[in-house]
């Protein structure tokens, strides 16, 4: 077993800016002796180009992306923010490739369900679950079917998105009904909250959404831990303490044993106001899916 992680990789951001940096090596730090940390490898171009639109990445290993793009993407386009988010893709497709040989795989990073084919938004560039998804499909033999199990606070428009019309690839995304996109895309299921929701009535919504997913049994699961549904989050408007994340992620691991199917899990987001508690719930989702299922 084993996790990967973008920590090492630098991004210089403006003064202030809301991207929570510190939490990769935070994470990183809080699982060492637990498992191997291994840098992220870059993810294959080939990969890129068969998930995303072929000029949209022709533009961004060009002339980059302009001055709206980068404020749609909530960041700076530089260099360092393109190598960054290439690791991140190929720190999730390894993850992917560990799942189907050890059934799962971790990536500290990632969880970038914001971009489009050809679009970045919301600190996505790549959407590195689809990427993997392709990849699989295309270089690794897999044809099974799909769970994309998205609970971080915000929906995941592009997944949706990538996969609108596609059966073997099941979207279930939990999050906040008034958070960012305000435009929703329509994943396979949405459970839309309001904000402040508290533990009791997450669980039980996730609870009634497992349900829903388990009828159309996957061989493959994805999951998005975002732990910006924790209260005190800057951008998640949710209001779950550290125990109802734990019982989320508890119920999730639950969830893919019962399964039987492979899990990778990913990391999204989490930018509390307290970035102790960030790093601290991050950590504790891939502690508990070590004890759960490794
Ligand atoms: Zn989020």
């Amino acid at each position: 077993m084993r996790a990967y992680t973008t920590a090492h990789l630098s991004l210089p951001l403006p003064e202030g800016h809301p991207f929570p940096l510190y939490k990769y090596g935070g994470v990183a730090e809080a699982l060492k002796g637990l498992l191997p940390v291994l840098p992220a490898p870059e993810v294959p171009r080939e990969a890129l180009f068969l998930a995303h639109e072929a000029s949209y990445l022709e533009k961004l290993f060009g002339e980059g992306l302009s001055r709206e793009e980068s404020l749609r993407l909530g960041l700076p386009f530089s260099q360092a923010l393109l190598r960054r988010a290439l690791h991140a893709a190929g720190g999730t497709l390894a993850a992917a490739l560990d799942a189907l040989k050890t059934g799962l795989g971790l990536n500290l990073s990632g969880g970038t369900h914001h971009a489009f084919p050809g679009r970045a938004e919301g600190y996505s560039l790549f959407n590195d679950v689809a990427v993997a998804i392709f990849w699989l499909r295309a270089k690794e033999g897999f044809s099974g079917r799909v769970l994309v199990v998205d609970l971080d606070a915000h929906q995941g428009n592009g997944t949706a998105f990538f996969f609108r019309e596609d059966p073997s690839v099941f979207t279930l995304s939990l999050h906040g009904e008034r958070n960012y996109p305000l435009k929703k895309e329509k994943s396979d299921l949405d459970v839309g909250l309001p904000d402040g929701t508290g533990d009791e009535a997450y669980l039980w919504a996730l609870e009634g959404a497992l349900e829903k997913a388990r009828a159309f049994r996957p061989d493959l699961v994805f999951y998005n831990a975002g732990v910006d549904v924790l209260k005190g989050d800057r951008f998640g408007r949710l209001a779950l303490s550290p125990e109802g994340v734990r019982r989320r992620d508890e119920r999730v691991f639950r969830f893919v044993k019962a399964l039987g199917a492979p899990l990778v899990v990913v990391m999204g987001g989490g930018y509390n106001r307290d970035p102790r508690l960030t790093v601290e719930a991050h950590a504790a989702t891939y502690r508990l899916a070590l004890s759960s299922l490794a």
